[in-house]
């Protein structure tokens, strides 16, 4: 297997006493986009700047594209394009302008430099307002202008910090769009933090979460949802057109796989093992039901999330335990 692209080690970042990101092992792949995810002041921004050599770890170490970040920033620099949470551009100047001013920076010849600008705007959408200064842009042409910033240089990874910030919801979700498009295209590895989970759960192959400097959990939804949904019953929804039978319930009970069976009216909710919805459909279609309907009930982050926080907070506050305080600060727009 190729070597990963992102890889921390025991990454931990002390602020006097404050643990800020405490001994963080996290491995990235080429061509995954992560998301971390946590809410404000779990350590995303902190994590992020110890990747790109931009503040020293207290321990630990941490590699990107096979370089260690603290020793030896300036490749990781070349190779990674970070988008800040404050992203700000020249005013005055245009958005073609701005991404100019850039692309010298970067070192980009003078010969190509408008011509990748150009390329660069109509990649991330923004070709009709390129002449535009981007004092009148708002807020979701600003973060497309910023992608075009960080794409510029080709870089192999892209680190976005709160990339969705202060986008309006249609915004949000053609932007994530463009990201996953641009990922897929061209290979690009990508890790942007967020604190709103609807939104990494759209376009994020795997997820990290990040609470209180501490990585609770990692893994793609379907594994997070496994792992702690392992000791709950499958829940299998049947719609059926006729009559249940009242020996059905029995009948069903008696499948291996199937461990609890409610019958209400025309609808069945079989509790069972996970995958067993195939055979349940065999077994009711033999029995002669009409099915006019199959749900199963899968979890997503939602549910993932406040499973973890409620089993963070039982284990680890008593003041906050449960209260809903916690977990509405996450939910909450910051400023
Ligand atoms: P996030 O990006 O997840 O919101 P941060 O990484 O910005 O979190 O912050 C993590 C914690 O570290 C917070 O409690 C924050 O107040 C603290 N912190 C961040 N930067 C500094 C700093 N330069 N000095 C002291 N404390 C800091
Ligand atoms: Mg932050």
């Amino acid at each position: 297997m190729e070597a990963p692209i992102i890889e921390l080690k025991g990454l931990t970042k002390c602020y006097r006493s404050l643990r800020a990101v405490d001994d963080l092992d996290l491995t990235i792949n080429k061509g995954e986009i992560f998301g971390l995810l946590g809410p404000n002041g779990a350590g995303k921004s902190t994590t992020i700047l110890m990747l790109l050599g931009l503040t020293e770890p207290t321990s630990g170490v941490a590699t990107v594209c096979g370089f260690n970040a603290t020793k030896n920033p300036i490749p990781v620099k070349q190779k990674v394009g970070y988008m800040p949470d404050n992203i700000g551009f020249y005013n005055n100047m245009t958005a073609l302008e701005n991404l100019v001013y850039v692309g010298r920076l970067n070192g980009i010849a003078e010969a190509e430099v408008k011509e990748r600008a150009r390329e660069m705007l109509e990649e991330v959408g923004l070709s009709g307002a390129m002449n535009k200064r981007t004092a009148t842009f708002s807020r979701g042409m600003k973060q497309r202008l910023g992608l075009a910033d960080v794409l510029i240089k080709q870089p192999e990874v892209i680190i976005l910090d709160e990339p969705t910030l202060g986008i309006d919801p249609s915004g949000v979700k053609d932007f994530l769009a463009l990201i996953k498009q641009l990922s897929r295209q061209q290979g690009l590895t990508v890790l942007l933090s967020s604190h709103h989970l609807h939104q990494v759960q759209q376009v994020c192959d795997r997820v990290g979460i990040f609470v209180g400097g501490k990585l609770l959990a990692e893994g793609n939804i379907d594994t997070l949802a496994g792992n702690l949904f392992a000791r709950e019953p499958f829940v299998v929804e049947v719609t059926v057109q006729n009559p249940v039978p009242p020996t059905l319930e029995t009948d069903l009970l008696a499948i291996e796989t199937v461990k609890k069976v409610l019958v209400n009216d025309h609808l069945l909710q079989i509790s069972g093992s996970t995958g067993c919805t195939p055979d349940l459909v065999r077994f009711l279609v033999q029995k002669g039901m009409h099915i006019t309907g199959v749900q199963q009930r899968s979890y997503g982050l939602d549910e993932i999330y406040e499973r973890y926080f409620e089993t963070n907070l039982n284990e680890n506050s008593s003041s906050e335990k449960s209260s809903g305080l916690f977990q509405r600060s996450f939910f909450r727009k910051r400023k």
